[in-house]
């Protein structure tokens, strides 16, 4: 059975055509699916009972199955999921003051093997589909009632940019007025830095938040704890944003966790100024690690951190210091799926 979601409003415009139903229901369909977040195909009360039965004989609307959720003393809350095929995924609701943001994955795993990341723990198993990755976002959108969804980060499970084309799918329906209608600036695609694909991302006209988790900035450092820097050096992993920026009329922001012992001396801070000269449209986050204990990795400390930020603005660069949410419930990337599956 097919899954609904795969389709964009023409493609089910062409679909419904071709089994007899009239093109103004693919509209209807979106509206409940993507506006009112229904997805029992019964409970769309302007279609009629044989549409519906038509409907519910032919398509799924949402094929996820809620394993279990955490809510964190800050409000965050996250879900564990498991695909049809019995993958596990994590997604995220980071509530905040006038937004909602929705954190979802790509992949079932991740083939990077960063140092520090909990997602790659369990190996690569698959690319996500786009249909499960709108679906994690219809899932995040009906468990915040009364609020809506305002912002969409793909900062969950995966490499968004390694899924390339199920990822741009999703995002168009996400972004488009039919679908979540969320505005592209209020989507970010967080990447390890694969450079091919942020040079075509640039090209897609589309104003999405780019978010590129640096974490150090000497080739020796990052290829360490990040082993794609092999293949993608900073210097045309820059380069690429750069671009990105110039062509999107929009800053690139560099996301820095600060691990204990391994990339928060003042050094790696003096690398970061001298790595960024220059890159006016840009900005530095500074995320303190989560504990995992697995990788032996720990938060650097608290003067550490400041001291390692001062040193940024001294230099003037843009620097935000992030808050960690959610650390009580495992709420980083690949946590929670890490515990489960070691239960
Ligand atoms: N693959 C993409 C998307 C994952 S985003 C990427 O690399 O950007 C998840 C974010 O959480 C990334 O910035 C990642 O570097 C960060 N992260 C992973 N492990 C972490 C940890 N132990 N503590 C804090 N952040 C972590």
């Amino acid at each position: 059975m097919q899954d609904i979601k795969e389709f964009n409003l023409k493609e089910l415009e062409s679909e419904f055509l071709s089994l007899g139903i009239k093109a103004y229901h693919a509209r209807q369909i979106f509206t409940w699916i993507y506006k009112k977040g229904v997805f029992d195909f019964s409970r769309m009360s302007d279609l009629s009972s044989k549409l519906k039965k038509l409907l519910d004989d032919k398509f799924k609307i949402l094929d996820l199955k809620l394993i279990q959720s955490r809510k964190s003393k800050d409000g965050t809350k996250k879900f564990l999921f498991e695909l049809a095929d019995k993958n596990l995924i994590e997604a995220v609701i980071i509530p905040a003051q006038g937004r909602v943001t929705g954190c979802v994955s790509t992949q079932g795993g991740c083939k990077f093997s960063c140092k520090f990341c909990a997602s790659g723990l369990l190996g690569f198993k698959r690319n996500l589909t786009c249909s499960e990755i709108l679906g994690e976002i219809l899932y995040l959108k009906s468990d915040i009632y009364g609020r809506n969804l305002t912002h969409i980060v793909f900062m969950g499970i995966g490499e968004p940019l390694d899924n390339y084309d199920n990822v741009l799918e999703a995002i168009r329906i996400i972004n488009s007025k039919d679908g979540f209608n969320i505005g592209a600036r209020r989507i970010t695609i967080s990447t390890c830095g694969i450079t091919p694909a942020i040079k075509r991302l640039a090209e897609e006209n589309l104003q999405i938040e780019l978010s590129v988790s640096l974490h150090a900035a000497n080739d020796k450092l990052r290829s360490n704890l990040m082993p794609v820097n092999k293949k993608y050096p900073l210097k045309e992993l820059i380069k690429a944003c750069k671009e990105y920026s110039l062509k999107t009329n929009r800053q690139v922001t560099f996301e820095h966790i600060l691990i204990k012992g391994v990339n928060s001396s003042l050094k790696n801070a003096q690398d970061l100024v001298k790595l960024l000269e220059g890159f006016k449209l840009s900005k530095i986050n500074i995320i303190p690690a989560n504990y995992i204990k697995e990788l032996h990795i720990e938060p650097a400390d608290k003067t550490a951190m400041i001291l390692f930020k001062d040193y940024l603005v001294k230099y003037g660069v843009h620097v935000t210091l992030r808050k960690e949410r959610g650390e009580d419930i495992g709420a980083a990337c690949g946590q929670l799926r890490l515990q489960h599956e070691k239960e």
